[in-house]
């Protein structure tokens, strides 16, 4: 296979040092070869060279928090869905994932494992994942799908995803080895109370810390380790005593909370876009969600830009994630714009969305653009340092390549008037 040559106005190589001008990367093999000035590389004679007019480069972008499974939150729409179709939508999901330029996700429940080796099979596009299959979650817990009204609502597929409510000591050490057994690289924790679930608040504390602290022995026994989903300041607190790597929202985080991250190397992915895409979820299509629920999403979305803020200014370790499924689909990259707007620079909100990932997730060879790393590259058009909304824009991604393949090139639009919904025909190619 002859190199791969992308030429562009910048590069920003997800590191955090200074962009730089009239760059270049070149694939080989799977690999980056060179990434630098132009002036800088030697280009190989029969490489395949790939330009635009001011493109910027940087690397596959990651999110930390999606739910590929998942479709919305309108629960009239999930009653009258079957599991397989459920499962069968995770395909556009996915397909949308990777167009937006997001080439790495960590999936944070509901999704099985089916799925990602399905794209790695090739059978549809998709991002590269790990996965957390089920949502751990105490009886009436956040992850609980009892309605009031005695009915069962699986969030998404039921398909190879153990059901995940789970109580005492001993019941979790059983759970968690199933869940894993299931194909689990993450287990995913309930630690506090949430905003789409019928019996509790953001508020409370779920699970005691015995019962996290079997799920993070479990999980670390083969090399895994636990995410909570955690609003209320106890809920945090349990998490981090309990030896949880990652706190999912943080909305209620508070200062002890901050100081405990810090002392932890905890990571916090915020998913700021949530609690808007809840509100905004249900202004359409008949809306399907109950007065509480939306309810919750605006109480919690002040105090979350206000969490997240502190978070960022006292120096808290930040990976991005976004929570689609909430949202839509393919929009990931809106959350850059919100860790803007909660006190990053825009450089700062791309190292959480690159190597910072890259980190959490333990993928030294992904996140940056250095010689010697997998070849996942994102050329976009304009500066996104000069402005960072530009990214939430799928317009603006010209090319996506994942593992050294051209996954999209979308430079043939330059210029033409398409649709930006995520429903858009190129998004599902
Ligand atoms: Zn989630």
């Amino acid at each position: 296979m002859p190199a791969l040559v992308i030429v562009a106005e910048r590069l920003i190589d997800g590191t955090g040092r200074d962009p730089i001008e009239r760059a270049a990367v070149v694939i080989e093999h799977a690999r980056i070869t060179a990434a630098g000035a132009r002036a800088s590389l030697t280009i190989p004679t029969d490489a395949e060279v790939l330009e635009e007019d001011d493109l910027t480069l940087l690397p596959g972008f990651m999110d930390m928090h999606v739910h590929l499974a998942a479709s919305g939150t309108n629960l009239v729409r999930i009653l009258m869905t079957p599991p397989s179709l459920a499962l069968l939508n995770s395909v556009p999901n996915c397909a949308r994932t990777l167009a937006a330029g997001v080439t790495t996700v960590r999936d944070a429940g509901h999704t099985p494992v089916g799925v990602r080796l399905a794209t790695e099979a090739g059978h549809f596009p998709g991002p590269r994942m790990q996965l957390a299959v089920s949502l751990l979650s105490q009886t009436g817990g956040h992850g609980d799908d009892l309605m009031p009204c005695g009915a069962r609502v699986g969030l998404t597929t039921n398909v190879d995803v153990p059901h995940g409510v789970v109580d005492g000591v001993d019941e979790m050490r059983r759970k968690v080895r199933e869940v894993l057994q299931a194909g689990a690289d993450w287990i995913k924790l309930c630690t506090s109370g949430g905003v789409l679930s019928p019996g509790d608040l953001p508020e409370h504390a779920q699970f005691s810390i015995d019962e996290i602290r079997v799920a993070v022995e479990e999980a670390a026994a083969v090399g895994k380790r636990v995410m909570a989903h955690a609003m209320s300041p106890a809920g945090i607190r349990n998490a981090l005593v309990a030896g949880v790597t990652s706190i999912e929202h943080g909305c209620l985080l508070d200062e002890e909370g901050i100081a405990m991250m810090k002392e932890k190397g905890a990571y916090l992915v915020p998913t700021l876009v949530a609690p808007g895409d809840v509100i905004d979820g249900a202004k359409v299509g008949g809306g399907g969600l109950p007065p509480e629920m939306i309810e919750k999403a605006e109480r919690i979305g002040g105090l979350h830009r206000a969490a997240v803020s502190a978070a960022i200014a006292a120096g808290v370790r930040i990976a991005m994630g976004t929570d689609a499924a909430v949202g839509p689909h393919g929009k990931n990259l809106r959350e850059l714009g919100q860790m803007v707007r909660c006190g990053m620079t825009p450089m700062e909100a791309i190292v959480a969305a690159t190597s910072v990932a890259a980190e959490l997730l333990r993928r030294p060879d992904l996140g940056s653009l250095e010689p010697g790393k997998l070849a996942d590259v994102v050329a976009v058009s304009g500066d996104p340092l000069a402005d960072i909304d530009s990214l939430a824009d799928p317009q603006h991604i010209r090319l996506v390549i994942k593992n050294g393949v051209v996954a999209h090139d979308f430079r043939e639009r330059a210029g033409a008037a398409q649709p930006s919904s995520a429903s858009s025909p190129r998004a599902a190619s």
